[in-house]
């Protein structure tokens, strides 16, 4: 948490203590870092700058339009998975021609919107879908720009639900029906075949992984050369890692030195789809401590925060794994407690079994890492209304998304 730092026992950001956001907006509240944000950015464009690249940073991990208008504003594009995530990106002035669309399930209704906002790829998954893609772009006289999503068949070793380039994932498809896909496409005239794309999973924590993708999309691209079919991009999708609890991934420089080595010669530009890399790290999700629950007997302490897995699910969804400490440094003992929410689930927790400084009613406590698929996974359940979201900017900071009201909540039903 390099821009979040104690200063005199008070956790800032930037230029601001978290305690004066808090006052201001409430909890629970994601704290997002411009500088962060900018630099995690910019890491990659330093990485790759030898290379022709375009980093198109993934909106599922943190969708908010100022995030995204921050990230169009650097020059950069967006990789999108579904209409919703277009439309955010487009309002955000994210340029189309700097847009790849991934995902296993495009309707025909949001292929339609991507084309006619000119796309710079659809990333394809299977062939049911080209064939749909091909019709839509007939029938509006268009034509598609392809890449053909490989599943490498590559371990990433990370969780099981964040490994996507594994023989039985859904995503993708093997090398050999990638490549009879992509030979199908370069006949079709409502297709334009531009590229290959893989994304072998997230959290990766070595470039191993990456480096042996990329070599089998290589023989993939050497292949579909001998065959007459020059592409231009080479998209390698998200994947890297960031430091949840002492892990330690490798740097954007270190990924770029790996898979510059890999792809070295091809002569496509790489495209790049970051997310928890470029946003995990730069937020915080504040949460003010409600009760300390103490029953004794052997029994677990809670400490019962305002914040729940319907803010921040990746706790009860992955067992994950995210930093909490106070907003102010007492000096009170450290003593062993479980962090939960409110919500009516055993499996609401943002902590278990965690050494914490002994806390009171009312107390901050800052959530760490909470920036990638925090916000983004919220929801409505037990009808509890989305967090507010707060973009700091050197001393100042801004509400960039509003708390949710009970009209919002209850906006569009009827009875
Ligand atoms: C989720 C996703 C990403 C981003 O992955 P991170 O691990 O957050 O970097 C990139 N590309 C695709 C296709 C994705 O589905």
């Amino acid at each position: 948490m390099d821009y979040f730092s104690y200063r005199d026992s008070e956790l800032w950001v930037e230029g601001a203590p978290l305690r004066k956001i808090a006052e201001a907006v409430g909890t629970p509240a994601f704290v997002y870092s411009s500088a962060a944000l900018r630099d995690n950015l910019a890491a990659y464009d330093k990485a790759f700058a030898q290379v022709p690249h375009l980093v198109c940073y993934s909106v599922k991990a943190a969708s908010s339009l100022a995030i995204l208008a921050l990230v169009a504003k650097g020059g950069r594009g967006a990789d999108v998975v579904s209409g919703g995530e277009l439309y955010r990106a487009l309002k955000a002035g994210v340029p189309a021609g700097k847009i790849v669309y991934s995902g296993v399930g495009k309707t025909a209704g949001e292929m339609a919107e991507a084309l006619d906002a000119g796309i710079m790829l659809f990333n394809v998954e299977s062939e049911p879908e080209l064939d749909l893609l091909s019709r839509v772009a007939r029938e509006r006289s268009k034509k598609a720009p392809v890449a053909v999503r490989v599943n490498p068949d590559v371990d990433p070793g990370t969780h099981p639900y964040v490994a996507t380039g594994l023989r039985e994932s859904k995503f993708g498809l093997p090398p050999d029906a990638a490549l009879a896909l992509c030979l199908r496409a370069s006949q079709d005239p409502a297709l334009e075949v531009l590229g290959v794309d893989c994304h072998i999973g997230s959290q990766l924590t070595s470039a191993a992984p990456f480096a042996a993708a990329v070599e089998r999309l290589a023989v993939l691209v050497g292949d579909l050369s001998a065959r007459g079919v020059k592409l231009r991009y080479l998209d390698l999708g998200g994947g890297l890692g960031i430091n949840y609890n002492g892990e330690s991934p490798p740097t954007p420089a270190e990924y770029a030195a790996a898979v510059i080595k890999a792809s070295d010669g091809l002569g496509l530009t790489l495209v790049l789809e970051p997310g928890r890399s470029v946003v995990g790290n730069a937020c915080v999700m504040l949460t003010t401590v409600l009760y300390d629950k103490n029953v004794g007997g052997g029994r677990p302490r809670f400490v019962i925060v305002d914040g729940a897995m319907s803010d921040l699910l990746r706790p009860s969804l992955y067992g994950a794994y995210h930093g909490i400490v106070p907003v102010r440094k007492t000096g009170a003992p450290e003593i062993k407690v479980s962090v939960v929410g409110p919500v009516c689930e055993s499996g609401d927790f943002l902590a278990r079994d965690r050494p914490l400084q002994t806390v009171v009613p009312g107390d901050l406590l800052a959530v760490g890492s909470a920036g990638a698929y925090g916000f983004s996974m919220s929801s409505n359940y037990n009808s509890r209304t989305r967090a507010a979201e707060v973009l700091v900017d050197g001393g100042a900071f801004r509400v960039v998304r509003d708390r949710e009201s009970y009209d919002d909540l209850t906006r569009g039903e009827h009875f």
